[in-house]
Parts: C-alpha cells; sequence; structure tokens
C-alpha cells in the first residue's frame, strides 16, 4: 500500500510539470471510492496551480476548486505526454495541455474527488480527522507525547490510525520502533517523555530516509516517471521475520496486530 513516503515521491515526480497546465478532458473509469462529487466536464478549462499533499491525499489546486487524489492500497499514478490507451485498470484520465495524469489502480481503493475548497465538503470531512504531519515542525516531541498519553491502544496501532501522526503505515511503524527500541505492544499511554522523544526522530528519520530512496517498491509501486522506491531494501526489521536483528542479531520475530503483521526484534524492544 501506498503511504506516505510514495505519495510525497509521487507528488514530486510530476507536480512541477503539470504545474499551468490547462485541463482538457476529465475522463473516469469504472467506479473508484468515493464519486469525483461534479460533472467531470465542468473542469474543462480549469488551471492546475499546484500540487500539495496532506497525509495520504493529493492536493491538486486549480483555478476554481481543488482536486484530491488518493492511491488507496493498490493506486499509481502515472504522468506523460504519449501514454497507450486505459486498460481495464486505468481509472482515471486527466488530460491536460502538459500531459496526462492516469490513475492506475487494480483493486480501486483510490479516490479523485473534487471539492469548491479545502475547508468545504466533502475535503473537511476527508483531511478532518487527520494527525500532524511528521516531516513538518508542527510535529514535536511535547504534543506527541500529549497526544499518546490520551490513547490507551498499542503504539503500533496508534501510529498506523493516522489520527495522532499521519502517514506512518504498516512498513515505517515497524521501522521506527525498532529505531526507536520500542516494543510495538507497548500501549500508547505508557510511553514516557523520553520514549516518545525517540520514537518521534525515529519517525522523522525513516521517513526522511524512505523519501530519499524513493519509497518502498513492496508489490508494484513506481512514481509518475516510472521510477521503483529502494527503502525496503535497507529495512532493518520489516519482511526479515527469521533473520538477524541488525543490531543484536537475534532472530526477528513477527506478530499480528489488527490484522496487520508487525516486525520487531524480542532483544532491541523488550518494552
Ligand atoms: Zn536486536
Amino acid at each position: 500500500m501506498p503511504e506516505l513516503p510514495e505519495v510525497e515521491v509521487t507528488r514530486r515526480s510530476f507536480a512541477a510539470r503539470i504545474a499551468d497546465a490547462r485541463i482538457r478532458a476529465l475522463r473516469l473509469g469504472k467506479p473508484l471510492r468515493w464519486p469525483l462529487g461534479v460533472a467531470p466536464e465542468t473542469l474543462v478549462g480549469r488551471t492546475v496551480r499546484d500540487v500539495g499533499r496532506r497525509g495520504k491525499y493529493l492536493l491538486m489546486t486549480l483555478d476554481e476548486g481543488v482536486l484530491l487524489l488518493h492511491l488507496g492500497m493498490s493506486g499509481r499514478l502515472v504522468f506523460g505526454t504519449d501514454l497507450p490507451p486505459a486498460g481495464p485498470h486505468d481509472h482515471m484520465d486527466l488530460v491536460t495541455t502538459r500531459g496526462v495524469l492516469r490513475l492506475h489502480d487494480p483493486r480501486r481503493f483510490g479516490a479523485v474527488v473534487w471539492a469548491p475548497a479545502l475547508d468545504a465538503a466533502p475535503a473537511a470531512r476527508l483531511l478532518g480527522g487527520l494527525g500532524a504531519e511528521p516531516l513538518e515542525d508542527a510535529f514535536e516531541p511535547r504534543s506527541f507525547h500529549a497526544a499518546l498519553r490520551q490513547r490507551h491502544a498499542s503504539i503500533k496501532q496508534v501510529l498506523l490510525a493516522g489520527d495522532v501522526v499521519v502517514g506512518v503505515g504498516n512498513i515505517y511503524a515497524s521501522e521506527a520502533l525498532f529505531e526507536a527500541r520500542i516494543r510495538p505492544t507497548v500501549r500508547a499511554d505508557r510511553l514516557s517523555l523520553a520514549r516518545a522523544t525517540r520514537l518521534h526522530d525515529a519517525i522523522r528519520a525513516v521517513l526522511g530516509r524512505a523519501l530519499v530512496l524513493g519509497g518502498s517498491t513492496l508489490r508494484d509501486f513506481a512514481d509518475a516517471t516510472g521510477g521503483t522506491g529502494h527503502f525496503q531494501l535497507e529495512a532493518a526489521v520489516y519482511g526479515r521475520a527469521g533473520q538477524p536483528c541488525p543490531a543484536c542479531a537475534a532472530p526477528i520475530r513477527v506478530l499480528r496486530q489488527g490484522q496487520r503483521s508487525t516486525y520487531y526484534c524480542p532483544v532491541c524492544q523488550r518494552s
């Protein structure tokens, strides 16, 4: 599943090239997770101002309104001037004067949604419950610790929920908890300020490294130019059950938390 680094890598791979483009057509394929919310032809003639990001949503600001794009479980965007005809898993072609932005999404959990503004429906509802942006200054250790104090679930599941901090999905949660030497099953409200600070720093470090490495390519992630990511090759614990911990050589363990696999070192992450 594309996580924050993959979404940000995707954004960077086409945002500058699509800026100032005029929309010629919006063609939609099979239904996605949510409806567009407006007739596609009303977007014809609009200009793309820029492409930002909030959590795992790409926010394409137009001269009037904003398009929210979400990659869901299996989506990827391609941007180019000579794309082949749309295939059975291509569910959006945004045809512009600079090229075609295409959403390829076999499982169709992705979304393309229009809103008149970010603080208007449906954008306000989709973005309203999101936690802090982990790579921005507003994400800082004391408020992170204060938010964790309110949560009784395991720290891994609180990270995945996205309402304290966004974008720390399954891979990066396992990696950050390993780097901070915190057992994934420990209750969030039991973490001291010192340990929450270590986790805060680890989240930033892990996501920052993933961005530099172009994200993780686990199944078929690629950015909008077709580039693949390499973070998965650097993972210390994720996907490495039974292999030696890079710090202490104990075998990495895997457990299930809320339907998701969690990888950890039983020695380095004692509590
Ligand atoms: Zn270890």
